[in-house]
């Protein structure tokens, strides 16, 4: 096994993740097979019970791993199905230890930092690198190691002298250091500074760690003099030093790390022989194809965090891959939940006027999953809104539920109906919690992962996007589901669910029939949306957005596309074309559209 260790310097944020998963890219285009560790040096055990506020969106493994969005990244970008394991905290890491301890593993022995938290870190990295993560037999050929935070952060110490000793492990052809940095440019002249990289290098090796290729962001390409200062006071050959220079979309990223033989300097390090070409035509394409996007499609984001794109990152991932395929370039719009309730016409009059403007001029609307009553009023006027309008809506979880709860209400004329999330003593509760979730723990004890829904029909639209007769497979995360008492009751004034769990008890996909695309679905399709193999959901969101959906659905080619109409029944015989055929002629069918 082959290790690729990926750290970072200066300041956060400088997206090691994505550097790190596109040095996984290059790797695999090499032919090589490639897992994935995140390293995040924090006590808590996972990203499960931390804020999307505070720390970006919590990302579900098929397994129900609740981790951090970098494992978001690699499973996109490799196309790999990682395990919880995958994802190695501060938490996780000492409550293996002190439950040895506790079981007389050490018996007669101080525990201590090190060797005891450094060993336990080394073994874990050993084993789950092992495990096999695309669907194949025997272990992966590369491993590329994520260290979270900034080196010379208190927290990550055990985990940078765990490393040191891992390379002696491992011995030195099979361990390679890629170190992340930053060179910023001050001035009116724009010199680029070499000094903050200079320093986050000196800090590295004062831990015993020597890197062998840099990754420098940067705003603007490195000069050459500034690689050769870099080269001169770091210690690493001036063809090892990568730039990662601003470009308009990430899957340039990949491109730029084989343009500079960021992949040859690896090989050589790693002591690989033979580097083949790395076969990137379909990041190439792709990068090209997303820069050139002209045609705008509006999805109104009707959430609890606006603007903070890592909160909702793969939903905003999942519409992009779906957009892309459409031809078309996502705009998302990002509405304030509470922007639109009656309240804030008083308190906010021009927050209430500009988020109900940016909703109708939206192309379709998207409520994403969330917890807690804040926005639930104006969300429910959002599902409202593209209910009676026949504008395109996706409702993710919650927003699923907030769908059933707008229908209860404005449908069924039961004005109280609510979830018992938010209203315990609802004479009229809609989403009530699932018995067998834990009420006293919060962490890991959510309805999770990946579970069969059951589709009920192949007459419904989810079952034509999604090409499947019996069941689709999706990730969960969830304590409230819809209320199977009141299932009949909802279906009789219209709402159908086309989708249930195993038991048929569990309320999967809902659909409203004779609007345009009106879908809620309880799991989270975004976190298996991959580039080039949109989710269908999504996909079915985007292509009714931008009045696509007709001509996909029947398969056939249309060079003006009609406008979003109601689907029909009839078109199930179009199954035998699959999806990849289907958005290769959706493809052709764009070309000159712009
Ligand atoms: N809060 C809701 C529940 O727990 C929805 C969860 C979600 O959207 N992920 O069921």
């Amino acid at each position: 096994m082959k290790y690729v260790v990926v750290t970072g310097g200066v300041v956060s944020g400088l997206g090691k993740g994505v550097t790190a998963s596109s040095i996984g890219v290059v790797l695999k285009a090499c032919g090589l097979r490639v897992t994935s560790i995140k390293i995040d040096p924090y006590l808590n055990t996972d990203a499960g019970t931390m804020s999307p506020f505070e720390h970006g969106e919590v990302f579900v493994l098929d397994d129900g791993g609740e981790v951090d969005l970098d494992l978001g990244n690699y499973e996109r970008f490799l196309d790999v199905t990682l395990t919880r394991d995958n994802n190695i905290t501060t938490g996780k890491i000492y409550q293996s230890v002190i439950e040895r301890e506790r079981r007389g593993d050490y018996l007669g022995k101080t525990v201590q930092v090190v060797p005891h938290i450094t060993d336990c870190i080394q073994d874990w990295i050993e084993r789950v690198a092992r495990v096999p993560v695309d669907g194949l037999a025997g272990t992966a050929d590369v491993c590329v190691i994520e260290l979270g935070g900034t080196v010379g952060d208190i927290e990550s110490m055990p985990f940078i002298e765990a490393l040191r000793q891992f390379q002696f492990r491992v011995g030195r052809d099979n361990f390679c250091l890629v170190h992340v940095s930053l060179v910023p440019v001050l001035g009116v002249v724009g010199e680029q500074k070499t000094k903050p990289t200079q320093h986050s290098v000196r800090e590295l090796r004062a831990y015993g760690l020597t890197p062998h290729l840099l990754a420098c962001r940067s705003a603007q390409p490195l000069k050459q003099a500034t690689k050769e200062k870099l080269s001169q006071f770091c210690d690493v050959p001036a063809d090892h030093i990568l730039n990662i220079h601003d470009v308009s979309n990430i899957w340039h990223v990949p491109l730029l790390l084989r343009d500079q033989k960021g992949h040859i300097a690896i090989f050589n390090k790693l002591n690989l022989s033979s580097v083949p070409p790395p076969a990137l035509e379909s990041w190439a394409t792709r990068a090209a194809r997303c820069d050139n996007l002209s045609v705008p499609v509006k999805i109104a984001m009707v959430g609890k965090y606006t603007g903070l794109s890592d909160s909702y990152l793969s939903v905003l991932k999942a519409l992009q891959h779906a957009s892309i395929a459409c031809s078309r370039k996502l705009v998302p719009e990002w509405v304030a939940a509470t922007d639109l309730e009656e309240r804030a016409k008083i308190e906010r009059p021009d927050e209430h006027k500009a988020a109900w403007t940016t909703l109708k001029r939206a192309d379709g609307v998207l409520v994403p999953g969330g917890f807690g009553d804040r926005g639930i009023q104006g969300k429910i006027l959002a599902a409202s809104y593209a209910r009676t309008n026949g504008i395109p809506y996706l409702g993710i979880c919650l927003g699923m539920q907030i769908a059933v709860v707008e229908f209860a209400r404005n449908v069924l004329g039961l004005d109280d109906a609510n979830s018992t999330e938010f209203d315990s003593a609802t004479p009229h509760p809609c989403v009530v919690f699932m018995p067998e979730v834990s009420k006293t723990h919060m962490g890991g004890t959510m309805r999770l992962g990946a579970r069969k829904t059951l589709l009920q029909t192949a007459d419904c639209i989810t079952a034509k996007l999604y090409q499947k007769e019996l069941f689709i497979d999706e990730r969960h995360r969830h304590r409230y589901e819809v209320n199977p008492e009141m299932v009949e009751w909802l279906e009789t004034a219209g709402l159908r669910f086309v989708g249930k769990d195993e038991t048929g008890r569990r309320m999967e996909i809902l659909e409203l029939p004779g609007h345009p695309y009106y879908v809620g679905v309880q799991f989270h399709p975004e976190f298996k949306s991959r580039p080039g193999k949109p989710s269908a959901v999504f996909l079915g969101l985007i292509l009714a957005a931008s009045g696509q959906m007709d001509s996909y659905i029947s398969g056939s080619p249309s060079r003006n596309p009609p406008p979003p109409t109601v689907v029909q029944a009839d078109s199930v015989s179009s199954q035998a074309v699959s999806v990849s055929e289907r958005l290769e002629k959706l493809s052709m069918s764009n070309t000159g559209v712009r």
